[in-house]
Formats: C-alpha cells, sequence, structure tokens
C-alpha cells in the first residue's frame, strides 16, 4: 500500500485524535479538528462520535492506523518494526514505541529541524541530513543513541529549516533529545521512556492485532 497523499487533516478527525500532521498549524486555531470535531464526509456532523461504538478488533486497527498515521509508515514497515519488536527484551509496546522513535526522520523532527515528521522525510529523502558524519538518505534508518545528526552544510541557509528551530527553540526540547541551534545539529541522547512520550497511542492494542 503506498504512503497516504490526501487531506491530512481528514486522518485527524477520521480519529477524533490531533495527530500533528502539519507543524505550526496544529498548534493555531486554524487546526480543522478544533473547528470540525466530527468525522470527515457528508455524514460526519449527523453521525458525531463514533468511536465508542468500537468493538475489539475495530478498537486494535483503529489504534494501528493511528499510530502508523503520525509516524507516516506504510503498513509493511509498520509490521517489520512490530517484529522486531516481539523478538526484543522487554515489553513489546514499549520496544516498539522506541523503535518508531528512532527512525532517523522522526529524530529529525523531534530535533526541531522540520515542523512536522512529513517534511522531516523529504529533508532525508532530499538528501540534507547526516548521520554520523555520512549523508543518509533513508528516513526508516535507525538512529542510535549518540549518533549525531545534522544538516548538511549546503542546507543550513534554507529559510524552512530556520524557521523550524526557531519554533522548536521557543517550544522547548524533549528531554532525550540534544538539539545545537548554532551548529544545526542534534542526537538521541537516549531512548524515550513511555511516560516521557505524549502519544495518543495504546500500543498494547495494536501489540495484540499483530500477535492474534
Ligand atoms: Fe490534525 Fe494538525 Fe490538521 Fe489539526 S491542523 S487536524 S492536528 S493535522
Amino acid at each position: 500500500m503506498g504512503r497516504y497523499l490526501g487531506a491530512r487533516c481528514r486522518l485527524c478527525r477520521r480519529h477524533q485524535t490531533k495527530l500533528m500532521l502539519k507543524g505550526s498549524r496544529c498548534y493555531s486555531a486554524k487546526c480543522a479538528l478544533e473547528r470540525r470535531e466530527y468525522p470527515p464526509g457528508q455524514h460526519g456532523p449527523r453521525r458525531g462520535r463514533t468511536l465508542g461504538r468500537l468493538k475489539d478488533y475495530g478498537l486494535q486497527l483503529h489504534e494501528k492506523q493511528k499510530a502508523r498515521r503520525i509516524y507516516g509508515m506504510g503498513e509493511r514497515a509498520f509490521r517489520t518494526l512490530l517484529k522486531r519488536a516481539v523478538q526484543m527484551k522487554g515489553v513489546t509496546g514499549e520496544n516498539f514505541l522506541q523503535l518508531l522513535e528512532q527512525r532517523l526522520d522522526n529524530v529529525v523532527y523531534r530535533i526541531g529541524f522540520a515542523s512536522s515528521r512529513a517534511s522531516a522525510r523529504q529533508m532525508v529523502r532530499h538528501g540534507l541530513i547526516e548521520l554520523g558524519g555520512r549523508k543518509v538518505d533513508v528516513p526508516s534508518v535507525r538512529v542510535k543513541p549518540g549518533q549525531e545528526v545534522r544538516v548538511r552544510r549546503d542546507a543550513t541557509e534554507l529559510l524552512a529549516i530556520k524557521s523550524s528551530l526557531e519554533t522548536a527553540n521557543s517550544m522547548g526540547i524533549p528531554p532525550w533529545i540534544d538539539r545545537n541551534s548554532a551548529d544545526m545539529s542534534g542526537k538521541l541522547l537516549r531512548l524515550p521512556d513511555r511516560s516521557e512520550l505524549s502519544l495518543p497511542v495504546e500500543e498494547q492494542l495494536i501489540v495484540e492485532l499483530y500477535t492474534r
């Protein structure tokens, strides 16, 4: 299945959760979910909130789709990562979220070089990012704690990156991330704890879905 290229705000309205897919717009009064808090489509306003009616499988599927959309991943890559999480020691759900957080596009977003994971993915794809001193253009590459992520020298003047960094600086930094704005570099200091990730996802339901 290909990547979703439709209206991203529709996804938030479908899941009735802010998935934060559109950068600074998500924090503004223009957020579509704030203005229209009902599912999209012709019958959306009439049907109203429908999530409460979902049962086991429906809920699991719903949580899986939500997480997949937050991280902008295809079904196959998502499933592969979950299989890896199952093979690791510890709590599968937490392992899974940590693997998602280690993706290069996500780390670029967390550092603040991009205002959304979709923009971060595009930056990586366009070869604007170095990982450990080498150009890497694969968004799914796993970043290890301590590895340096840096904007390549010929991209440091790009206004979009500067403006994202400015916004990120004004909003603070996750405790597991290091950011050096002057140098346009950053690091994953350690893996985040579940309690530190304010993700609107019930990962246990996703694990149950794939391990049925
Ligand atoms: Fe979702 Fe952001 Fe659109 Fe709001 S603005 S509906 S949070 S993508």
